[in-house]
């Protein structure tokens, strides 16, 4: 039976952010994906590196995994398409452009860059935005990437700091002893990471992690029609809605001059397919904001599932009494940017050192010891 020091189960960038960060600390690593690298929600995923300030635990997670980020730029092949385009947060009244100048305040005083736009200079940095906006906030420091490359670039540079990668083998079941996987094999762990987003209850029932999905259009190349990553103020309460489901304007522009079309957020739809009448209104929530995107050829529709908690916060830690069994999911419509927070918080409790951020808000422990039935195939006493 082979043997590693830590196992990661789940290739997405989340998975292949903790190879990485693990691999470069000269521990085994051994990463196992069902499907294909950087494939799950990550290929499904928007790539904004957003810094987000809906409580201090998010912000905290987001801004330290900004940072992390822009210390990987110069090393990140052109096919991650690492883009500093910055954010818009879009606001249609004077209503909305208090959020902004609220959200100023709370990024000002933490050191984060922001401009904030009058309408006229909102108009002037998006010509292609409707008329009668009242104005929006500049994200300086966000940031965009194509997510399915970056993970197979994470991937890639662990497999170079020796881990394994198996791509295309599922793992079963994570006992104490050995890690069982679909080919009948069993790799001997000192640690286990369940990495597998919104399948993560399935090796680790006990948590509540649902599925939450969305859809994306993505056009042809039209570069310069969008200059940031637009989204509407409107966005939070689409996330925020926990039973309906809900559509925002979110479109992001890509080095290919392609723009992405977003975002929807439904529960209680495990279907892969396109849901005609969410992908409407998403499309129509567009084009109430930029009125153009109807000249454009959209080529490509897709879905995929975010990994919903309730208190908004992704679970990042060792099992309450299995100090071997990590989780690292829970990430939502935050994924893309916070998988290298996730990991390196992860190398910290690993290795007992401290880390740059608090990490008792993101630990499995905080939904208290009982909140999770213990998995069969771990035995607990
Ligand atoms: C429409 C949409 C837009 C989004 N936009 C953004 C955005 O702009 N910015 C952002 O930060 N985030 C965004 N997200 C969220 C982001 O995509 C996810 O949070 C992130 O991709 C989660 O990564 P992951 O590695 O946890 O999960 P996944 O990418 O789903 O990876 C999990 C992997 O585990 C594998 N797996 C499952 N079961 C097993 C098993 N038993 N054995 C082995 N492997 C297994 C799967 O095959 C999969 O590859 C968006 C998501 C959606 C759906």
């Amino acid at each position: 039976m082979k043997t590693c020091d830590v196992l990661i189960v789940g290739a997405g960038i989340v998975g292949a952010a903790c190879a990485h960060a693990f691999a470069r600390e000269r521990m085994r690593v051994e990463l196992v994906e069902a499907s294909v690298v950087g494939g799950g929600a990550t290929a499904a995923g928007m790539g904004h590196l957003a810094v987000m300030d809906d409580s201090e635990a998010l912000f905290a997670l987001t801004r330290y995994s900004q940072e992390l980020w822009e210390a990987l730029r110069e090393r990140l092949p052109a096919e991650v398409e690492y883009d500093g385009c910055g954010s818009l947060w879009v606001a249609a009244d004077e209503e909305e452009m208090k959020e902004v100048h609220r959200k100023r305040q709370f990024y000002e005083g933490r050191g984060v860059p922001v401009e904030v736009l009058d309408a006229a200079a909102l108009a002037k940095a998006e010509p292609n935005l409707r008329g009668g906006l009242a104005g929006g906030l500049r994200m300086l420091g966000d940031r965009v990437l194509y997510p399915p490359t970056a993970a197979r670039w994470l991937a890639d540079q662990a497999a170079s700091n020796g881990a394994g990668v198996r791509a295309g083998v599922a793992v079963a079941e994570i006992t104490p002893e050995a890690v069982h996987l679909s080919d009948g094999s069993r790799i001997a762990a000192g640690v286990t990471i369940n990495a597998t987003g919104a399948a993560a209850m399935k090796l680790t029932p006990g948590f509540d992690v649902r599925p939450r999905k969305g859809h994306l259009v993505i056009t042809d190349r039209y570069p310069g029609f969008v200059r940031h990553q637009l989204i509407e103020l409107g966005y939070l309460k689409s996330v925020a809605a926990a039973g309906a489901d809900s559509v925002a304007f979110n479109v992001q522009p890509r080095r290919t001059g392609q723009l992405l079309i977003g975002s929807s957020r439904q529960f209680d739809d495990a279907s892969r397919a396109v849901n005609p009448g969410i992908l409407g209104q998403m499309v129509r929530r567009a084009l109430a904001y930029m009125p153009g995107l109807a000249r454009l050829s959209a080529i490509r529709t897709w879905t995929g599932f975010r990994a919903a908690t309730a208190d908004k916060l992704p679970i990042i830690g060792p099992l309450p009494g299995q100090e071997r069994h990590y989780l690292a999911t829970g990430h939502e419509g935050l994924g893309i940017t916070t998988a290298v927070g996730t990991a390196e918080l992860l190398v910290d409790q690993v290795l007992g050192r401290p880390s740059r951020i608090p990490r008792e808000p993101y630990l499995p422990t905080r939904f208290g010891q009982g909140a999770t039935a213990c998995p069969a195939a771990l035995h607990c006493s």
